[in-house]
């Protein structure tokens, strides 16, 4: 994948002019997969700048995208509901079908289940779930399907009903015995499965709490796959039932399976009482356990299964599974589209460590979403890294993607479609940082003949929520992508460029505060003063100083810098849009510059209060007008004309429209303008959801008016 798309960055950067050597060089060592870090190797100005003045910092974005170390399969196993998933988990764990027993048990609660799958396991059977009332039309064609010798039902009529046996029998035909496993509540009818498939004597028995799932499903994957039962208790005395069933087993060792808080000293006291060595495999919480399970019993099995830790739905019918391959069930959050901590820290260590494979994803998208399945190959293959312990954010914001978090979901988006997503770096910071960027089409590492459409983030360090939109943006365009025609349609029909943090030194420094220092500006030294930064929105080239939009002292907080062009980042960004001309003609033709705050929606220019100057079209004025108020309804922003907020000179946007003729428009994100405060542009990360998902109209709107944004008018004909 990386050397294809390699391959095609260098084809599209072979056409810009050869002054655009920046970005080529760029991108040209992403190709060789050398660290990136050396592109600021050849620039001996910038070297002895930074000699002299300020010792760049360790770049936190320093290594390349990396290689997958290995190839990792992935798989999931889902229904439309529980009941579907067991069905898809037993054709997965059964394939030839024909099965000495099947176990039947209640999908309404855990418990049954749980205590079944290493007994369906010993006995070479399946596990299969039905609603207490009646069988899912689904889950008797698999009864069928497998053709059981004898059925085994877990519980009483309270938890699968006589009418449920009526509709087995009715399935399977009288000839096929039918029993039940019950106990007088779930710990004796742990006990009783048990009792039905586990002979007199056992050397090893686990056991965990009845009260939560986590931990009894991740011991009956280990259980299921070493022949051992699995027992139930409370988690503070130890039932009489699981008492007379290892009093009748009689094991060697008993393995607790939680820490203290989920099975109490006490109990361990207990079942020490009665003879066996006791054992605890536990951890600091639900995730902890379920990979200190694994260590403990499965350290080299190469696939692992991997289920939601908030939901036992989607995996209880996968401890068969797990017995059959050798297994271990590992666990993870559901989703992350605005969570960076989606994998929790034990599964992605283990992952990492364990290298797997093969990862089976249990449940459908809505128990653990494809963006979580791609992330858990991004770890077990090596390709993402770990977050380094600063910057970040504090723990009150941890949802904001510090630096490496914010690559780390880029590239879980080109893991997940890699016929999509395409990673590049479009030059470095002062510092030495990558400007990552990402290119989202269909055939996205061919250069097509499409509209195409920027969006950049992040030219203010403290703007933070912008990077958040960015990325909303690639998730939209990824993952609604077959699920939503229009998403499609633009996908497929344009090529999208995201820039998602123009500034990454300044963000650095912004997070190193305590816990932000309310920082704007880039990170490059000025000669002759001890003031640090330029202000890259003022650093563009078009009308740069012209007109008190901008200070000329170093120690202003919108210093223009020495000259235009000064701030590598502004350079960076320049050579990329310059690279977009191909034969003469931008292919940019839509461009939205993301900022905080004000909700606003900005348009040029910014250099003067005069709508229609000289060096605009007054039809390109009235386009601009058009475009801003229709993107204004779907997000509720305010339209004007950018120096109506203040005059800006040297601004990105301005020269987007005067230099490129793109249409370019400046997103002051929430919340509006109150009290000037950094808070303003540091909103708690509770709003992330809600204030990205509030631009997915307005955001897709500009990616479908690139093929002629003239539409906004009724003017088609302009596009020619
Ligand atoms: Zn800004």
């Amino acid at each position: 994948m990386r050397r294809g798309r390699g391959g095609a960055i260098l084809a599209a950067m072979r056409r810009p002019p050869a002054s655009q050597s920046a970005a080529f060089v760029g991108l040209a060592v992403l190709v060789l997969g050398g660290p990136l870090a050396a592109v600021s190797a050849p620039n001996p100005v910038r070297a002895a700048a930074t000699a002299a003045l300020e010792p760049p910092t360790r770049p936190v974005l320093a290594a390349a995208v990396p290689e997958p170390s290995h190839e990792v399969t992935s798989e999931r196993l889902g229904g439309t509901d529980r009941y579907g998933t067991s069905v898809a988990i037993s054709a997965r764990t059964v394939p030839e079908g024909g099965v000495p027993v099947v176990y039947l048990a209640s999908g309404a609660g855990f418990a049954d289940a749980l205590a079944a799958g290493p007994a369906a396991a010993r006995s070479g059977g399946a596990l299969l779930l039905t609603r207490p009332d009646r069988l899912p039309a689904n889950v008797a064609t698999e009864l069928v399907r497998l053709a059981p010798g004898r059925v085994v039902v877990a519980g009483g009529p309270a938890a699968v009903s006589e009418a449920v046996v009526d509709e087995v029998r009715a399935a399977l035909g009288p000839d096929v015995p039918i029993e039940r496993a019950a106990g007088p509540d779930r710990y004796g009818t742990a006990a009783a499965l048990v009792d039905g498939a586990f002979e007199a004597t056992t050397p090893l028995l686990f056991l965990a709490s009845g009260a939560g799932f986590p931990d009894a499903l991740a011991a009956g994957a280990v259980a299921a796959a070493i022949g051992a039962p699995v027992l139930l208790t409370r988690p503070d005395r130890l039932p009489p039932e699981t008492v007379r069933a290892i009093r009748r087993l009689r094991p060697e060792r008993v393995v607790i399976a939680g820490g203290p808080a989920a099975v109490s000293p006490a109990v361990a006291t207990a079942v020490a009482a009665l003879g066996p060595t006791v054992e605890r495999v536990g951890g600091a919480d639900r995730f902890g356990t379920a990979t200190a399970l694994a260590k403990r019993f499965l350290p080299d099995a190469s696939t692992v299964l991997v289920a939601s830790g908030l939901g036992f739905a989607d995996a209880l019918a996968a401890v068969p599974l797990a017995g059959r391959l050798g297994a271990p069930i590992l666990l993870t959050w559901p989703d992350s589209v605005s969570w960076p901590a989606s994998v929790p820290h034990p599964t992605r260590d283990e992952l990492r460590r364990r290298a797997p494979t093969s990862i089976l994803v249990l449940g459908g998208p809505a128990a653990v979403s494809e963006f979580v399945r791609y992330e858990l190959v991004g770890w077990a293959d090596g390709r993402l890294s770990v977050p380094p312990p600063e910057p970040d954010y504090p723990a009150f914001d941890s949802r904001y993607h510090n630096p490496t978090e914010l690559l780390n979901a880029v590239i879980v988006a080109a893991i997940w479609r890699p016929d999509l997503v395409d990673i590049f770096s479009i030059g470095t910071s002062y510092q030495g940082r990558d400007i990552w960027a990402a290119k989202v089409s269909d055939n996205v590492t061919v250069d097509e003949p499409e509209p195409e459409v920027l969006v950049d983030a992040l030219h203010h360090a403290r703007e933070h929520l912008t990077v958040e939109q960015a990325l909303y943006l690639l998730n939209v365009l990824v993952g609604d992508y077959e699920s939503d025609p229009a998403v499609r349609r633009l996908v497929d029909e344009r090529e999208v460029f995201i820039v998602f943090a123009l500034n990454p030194d300044g963000w650095a420094f912004d997070l190193g505060g305590s816990p932000y220092r309310g920082w704007r500006k880039n990170r490059q030294p000025n000669a002759g003063t001890s003031a640090v930064g330029t202000d890259p929105n003022r650093n563009y080239d078009y009308r740069w100083g012209c007109c008190g939009g901008s200070s000329g002292n170093p120690s202003a907080w919108n210093y223009r810098g020495p000259a235009p062009w000064s701030a590598p980042e502004t350079r960076a960004m320049r050579d990329f849009v310059e690279s977009r001309v191909v034969e003469g003609r931008q292919q940019i033709r839509t461009h939205v510059s993301l900022h905080t705050n004000g909700e606003l929606i900005l348009y040029p220019y910014g250099y003067t209060k005069v709508d229609v100057p000289a060096d605009m079209d007054p039809v390109d004025q009235r386009t601009y007008v058009a475009m801003a108020r229709a993107m204004a309804r779907t997000n509720g922003y305010r339209p004007m004309q950018s120096s109506d907020l203040y005059i800006t000179d040297g601004d990105q946007i301005d020269w987007m429209y005067a230099r490129h003729r793109i249409f370019s428009f400046t997103f002051e994100l929430y919340p509006t303008e109150q009290v000037s405060s950094h808070a303003d542009h540091e909103p708690p990360d509770e709003v992330i959801v809600r204030e990205t998902t509030r631009n997915r109209a307005a955001l897709l709107y500009l990616i479908d008016l690139a093929d002629c944004p003239y539409r906004a008018i009724g003017a088609s004909d302009r596009c020619g």
